[in-house]
């Protein structure tokens, strides 16, 4: 089947279908092409519904969480996100497609400067290679910031370096399963609801 085909189908069947509304989410989704971020060994399985192996023991995320997250994040053109853990780099593309500006962050060099390589074209996209739960005091404060590994708790420097209004989405708990977390912070607190559960790899600092 053609990718573009595969794509319609993954949007109707895994992501429609379990209720994401967001036109902008829907439509980035039909116009990434997943698979070029995909090793060419598992080209088969692009648009499949779960998630995939990239190497160095990392996984791109299933498409429905991909879509799921960016929808949580209530992103606009004139909004700036922060990623942490870049890995194959597609749910960069995903939200630069909406957002204004996306800085995306990954420790691990292989997949930093492959990633970079793929999202050249992407011109709003900023890849850096570093330790993501410092954040990236240089580009904060962040209207949005997702976290696409999970955490055992919520890096202290995220919370500083988001707006106030702004939205933190991260996975957090043990190596096992994690509560997906959709932040909110206000003037005087963080307002934070429990979406569903999650299986991320682990977020390591350093
Ligand atoms: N968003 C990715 C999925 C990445 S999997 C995609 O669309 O493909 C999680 C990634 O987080 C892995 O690549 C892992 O190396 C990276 N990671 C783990 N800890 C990190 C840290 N402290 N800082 C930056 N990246 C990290």
């Amino acid at each position: 089947m053609a990718f573009e085909k595969e794509r319609e189908l993954m949007v109707e069947t895994q992501i429609k279908a379990r209720n994401i509304k967001d036109k902008k989410v829907l439509e980035a989704m039909l116009k990434v092409p997943r698979h070029e971020f995909i090793p060419k060994q598992l080209l088969d399985e692009a648009y499949a519904d779960y998630p995939l192996s990239i190497g160095n023991r990392q996984t791109i995320s299933q498409p429905y969480i991909v879509a799921l997250m960016t929808e949580l994040l209530e992103l606009n053109k004139d909004k700036i996100v922060l990623e942490i853990g870049t890995g194959s780099g597609y749910q960069a593309a995903i939200l630069s497609k909406i957002a204004k500006k996306v800085t995306s962050i990954e420790r691990i060099d292989k997949l930093s400067s492959r990633s970079r390589n793929i999202l050249k074209k992407y011109k709003n996209i900023k890849q850096i290679k570093g330790d993501g739960t410092k954040g990236y005091a240089k580009g904060a404060p962040y209207d949005a910031i997702i976290v696409t590994a999970a955490a055992q708790e919520i890096p202290k420097a995220l919370i500083d370096q988001l707006k106030e209004q702004g939205i933190l989405v991260i996975p957090v708990g043990n190596q096992f399963y994690q509560k997906l977390l959709k932040i909110k912070k206000t003037k005087n607190r963080l307002i934070e609801k429990h979406v569903c559960d999650v299986r991320f790899v682990p977020l390591i600092e350093g």
